[in-house]
């Protein structure tokens, strides 16, 4: 029983410490320039994250910080990118289901569109209507057999 308690309080907690991660982002997002994407600044802010622990590296090589410190704060830092690539994962996914539904309406227009060609061009003079029709546009025959 405790066991689950514990587990519940610990997912409610990564919840609540990745809400303030991305929250922020979905308020800011339409002062954003458009081609600023939600996945390409989740792999932005990954960039940062592995700069800083470049840095922290670094800083630790250097001896500017404790080992003690490093420790934690390079956890800190592999927590946070591991987070930003489950969000841009998931994010990666989404486009994609976006395209393939993008490619499906397309596709669905593009068959809808395309009316038979006999309905657009004249089997008497040869002109290529702009839209179908019953007569041609230039000479007046009828045009396409069906009871259009
Ligand atoms: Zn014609």
């Amino acid at each position: 029983m405790f066991l689950v308690i514990g587990l519940m309080i610990a997912v409610g907690a990564a919840a609540f410490v990745a809400m303030p991660l991305l929250s922020p982002e979905s308020a800011a997002s339409p002062s954003l320039p458009v081609d600023v994407t939600p996945l390409a600044d989740l792999k932005r802010r990954r960039l940062v994250v592995y700069e800083n622990l470049k840095d922290l590296e670094f800083e630790y090589q250097a001896g500017k910080i404790s080992s003690q410190d490093y420790q934690s704060l390079r956890q800190n830092y592999l927590d946070e990118a591991a987070t930003l690539m489950v969000a841009s994962q998931e994010a990666e996914q989404v486009k994609e289901t976006d395209a393939f539904l993008e490619r499906e309406v397309a596709a669905r227009r593009a068959s809808r569109k395309a009316p038979p060609p006999q309905d657009y061009i004249c089997p008497h003079c040869g002109f290529e209507n702009p839209v179908p029709v019953k007569f041609c546009g230039e000479c007046g025959a009828k045009i396409g057999s069906s009871g259009y």
